[in-house]
């Protein structure tokens, strides 16, 4: 029996594949140093999990909720977010999803029509590219000109048509920790609301940023800019939260009644006990996020110099955001013989045990990824085995 067109025309996750390969290794008892993390290596601090726990106790998880979520946490969501960023949103502006993941995915289905074009900057996050196709819109990428890692206006330009739909900022961007400026977003923002483009913003990493840097997010620049900016944001990585799946929009309020209209049939909402969950940790002590951002920019600071002195690995910038770095390795595959990051990847793995995920996997090949999320111990010990590896080849 034939599958649809659009199921087929569908990549499956390269970086969940290789991550299962890699906890197959530790299964088998092999000491394996798992740097394809996109997910904090922290348990979800316990004042929330014991929120949910009396959540339960008290009936509060029994039933459904409302697709969009309970009112008291999109007031929450609103509150937070307008005191961050002067905004005046209000719960109808917000839609509580599985994850940020469903809120993109709801996104596509609410705004795309077959053929439209999403712009999305490379490297992008695995699931945009997917979730666009799944929505029967054509995803176009845009390499940034700039070889910093961020597109221009000129970039975006470049690739603009009528189908041009949105485009999708992610800043801090995973998986290369750079992050957006200013200027750089407003330059953006003005373009796309002189074209009457959506401006999708996926902030999931903005509260993971490091060294003094800032992070400025779409919607505060200008209402006009606002307006047209549909805000994704979620739990999983600022309260380290992944297993929960809550994440959520910020938009107009007939584009949230509508996507509640998308997850109203798709997953009916979101898990009763999660919903709880997050509105205790919006609502009690915020230190447990300053706490593990620290922890974050302490293995940054100390694990940049070391994957910098690898040969052959060319990091652009030091990262500002989220928990990755992102070298150009193409220096390293001259030297060593292999053809491409996958192979060397499956090479790694294979002999030194370390796993990380190839370039290709955000689209721009000849580049790896290494998630910080995973203890200093094991960061420094994988990093002596890759230099080693290296070196072996070269
Ligand atoms: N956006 C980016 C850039 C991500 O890296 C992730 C998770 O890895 C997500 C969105 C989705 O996160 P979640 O569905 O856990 O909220």
């Amino acid at each position: 029996m034939e599958l649809s067109k659009r199921v087929q025309n569908v990549s499956p996750s390269a970086t969940l594949a290789l991550s299962a390969k890699a906890k197959q290794l530790k299964a088998d008892g092999y000491d394996v140093k798992n740097l394809t993390a996109g997910e904090p290596n922290f348990n979800t601090p316990e004042h929330i999990k014991e929120a949910a726990i009396q959540a339960i106790r008290a009936g509060k998880s029994d039933f459904y909720t409302a697709a969009l979520g309970i009112v008291e946490l999109r007031k929450a969501i609103a509150k937070a977010t307008n005191a961050e960023y002067h905004t005046d949103y209000t719960f109808e502006n917000v839609a509580v999803t599985v994850g940020g993941k469903f809120s993109l995915y709801a996104v596509a289905q609410t705004i795309l029509d077959p053929g439209d074009e999403v712009l999305i900057p490379l490297p992008y996050w695995v699931s945009y590219s997917e979730q666009v196709k799944l929505a029967e819109g054509k995803p176009v990428f845009v390499l940034p000109e700039t070889g910093k890692l961020k597109v221009t206006v000129a970039d975006l330009e470049a690739k603009r048509t009528e189908k041009t739909r949105a485009v999708i900022i992610n800043s801090p961007q995973n998986p290369s920790g750079v992050i957006y400026t200013r200027a750089e977003l407003e330059a953006i923002g003005n373009w796309a609301v002189k074209n009457n483009i959506w401006l999708i913003a996926d902030d999931m990493y903005n509260k993971l940023v490091y060294n003094g840097n800032s992070f400025v997010s779409l919607v505060e620049l200008s209402e006009a800019i606002k307006q047209q900016t549909i805000l994704i944001n979620g739990f999983s990585k600022t309260y380290s939260m992944t297993g929960w799946r809550v994440g959520y929009t910020l938009a107009n309020k007939e584009l949230i009644a509508k996507l509640g209209t998308v997850v109203g049939h798709a997953t009916g909402n979101l898990s009763a006990v999660s919903q709880y969950a997050a509105l205790a940790a919006l609502q009690q002590d915020q230190s447990c996020v300053e706490k593990m951002r620290q922890e974050y920019e302490t293995r940054l600071n100390e694990i940049y110099p070391l994957v910098e002195k690898i040969p052959g690995f060319e990091l652009t910038a030091k990262p500002e955001g989220a928990f990755y770095l992102f070298p150009n390795i193409q220096k390293a595959l001259k030297a060593t013989g292999f053809s491409d990051a996958p192979s060397f990847a499956d090479a790694l793995l294979s002999e030194t045990f370390v796993a990380v995920v190839p370039g290709e996997a955000f689209g721009m090949p000849g580049h790896i990824r290494l998630s910080y999320a995973t203890s200093l111990e094991d960061l420094r010990e994988a990093i002596v085995r890759i230099e080693k590896f290296v070196e072996k080849y070269s």
